[in-house]
């Protein structure tokens, strides 16, 4: 479905990503990992063209989504993403946030975007908080809200950047079990995640990233519990 071949990024002189190839099967849970600042966030970015990519390629579902002239609007339409701050609008309620982009980006019609949003905040489990504000919902639920909004527009890739790094540690496993719901569903997503339970659990391929390099890749099983390369095995030492 998506497939990243050399993909660089630079801030200024410094090199945030150097050449990084990345494949992503339709269905497939591919999870990042990797210290701060090895470039989980960059990579997750510029595969929703909130970066643009000095060199390299990235197709998806066929498409050259690097190629200057692609609408980038449309990318970001297949390619739902979700931050770590949850970034919901505190005056609209929940129905409301979730029906925002279908409305106003893909001109669909109140009822019809409320349905949909309906159907998906049953599918995080938050039908009865539709006409609540997203400041009287806990930090999860708030989240799952997010969630439910990047998956309204049926996006064919959903890109999930640390979305439980902010969460108080007893709200963080009502939003992984959702993301493994997706994944059961088959939902095609790349997580970048400090969860190692996760990444063994639910990934199907774990890429372990040290200064913009995927240093290696390969089966949870290989990555988590047999690495090959010294970095990752000190990487995975350090966490406790
Ligand atoms: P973390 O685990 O802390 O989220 P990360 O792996 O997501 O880290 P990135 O956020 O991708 O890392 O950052 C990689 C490097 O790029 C860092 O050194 C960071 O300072 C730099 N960087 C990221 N975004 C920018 C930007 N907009 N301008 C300048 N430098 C940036
Ligand atoms: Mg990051």
């Amino acid at each position: 479905l998506l497939s990243a071949r050399g993909v660089r990024k630079s801030f200024g002189d410094q090199v945030v990503l150097h050449g990084v190839d990345l494949e992503v099967q339709r269905g497939q849970c591919v999870v990042l990992i990797g210290a701060s600042g090895s470039g989980k966030s960059t990579l997750l970015r510029c595969l929703n063209l909130l970066e643009q990519v000095d060199d390299g390629v990235i197709t998806l579902d066929g498409l050259d989504i690097t190629d200057p002239t692609v609408d980038a609007d449309a990318v970001r339409s297949r390619t739902g993403i979700v931050f770590q701050a949850y970034n919901l609008f505190p005056h609209l309620s929940v129905l409301d946030n979730v029906t925002l982009a279908p409305r106003r980006v893909h001109r669909v019609a109140r009822a019809e975007a409320e349905a949909r949003a309906m159907d998906m905040l049953r599918r995080v489990g938050l039908a009865d908080k539709a006409r609540a504000r997203p400041d009287d919902l806990s930090g999860g639920q708030q989240q799952r809200v997010a969630i439910a909004r990047a998956m309204v527009s049926s996006p064919q890739l959903l890109l999930l950047d640390e979305v439980t790094s902010a969460l108080d540690p007893e709200l963080v496993g009502e939003v992984l079990d959702l993301l493994r719901d997706l994944r059961d569903d088959g939902v095609t997503m790349v997580v970048s995640t400090h969860e190692m339970g996760f990444a063994r659990d639910v990934a199907d391929v774990v890429c372990f990233l040290e200064g913009g390099r995927i240093l290696e890749h390969g089966t949870p099983q290989q990555v988590l519990g047999e690495p090959r390369e010294a970095r990752t095995r000190q990487f995975l030492s350090r966490l406790v």
